[in-house]
């Protein structure tokens, strides 16, 4: 079945609104809030492993890169080998990712550069 023939009525939608209390609805936000925090927490830990494991360089072009949030083309980046789609699973697996520039990560993924094993 598709997701969206799937989804909830808009009768159970304001059903639920309805049972739903404001203070869980502020738990629910509260917990969403938590939830990215730690998302954020291991997916700098993700980046930092990848990049000492890597050596702070790029596995395409072998060019020292920088750990800055600034978009600079010697940026460091993780490539993911399978995408989040595919892939969720691998998000924070060191082994499933590679240490890029920022060039060649877009060339990647415009398909220019071809990913090594
Ligand atoms: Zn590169």
């Amino acid at each position: 079945m598709h997701p969206w023939l799937d989804r909830p009525s808009l009768q159970d939608a304001q059903q639920r609104k309805r049972a739903t209390p404001k203070h869980a609805l502020v738990t629910r936000l509260e917990e969403k809030a938590d939830k990215q925090k730690a998302d954020t927490k291991a997916l700098l830990a993700f980046r930092v492993a990848v990049f000492k494991r890597d050596g702070g360089k790029c596995r395409i072009c072998h060019k020292k890169v920088v750990r800055t949030l600034a978009l600079v083309a010697n940026r460091a980046e993780a490539h993911h080998k399978r995408g989040r789609r595919v892939a969720p699973e691998d998000r924070y697996n060191v082994a499933a990712a590679l240490l890029t520039c920022a060039a060649c990560h877009q060339a990647i993924h415009l398909g220019h550069v071809k990913v090594p094993k």
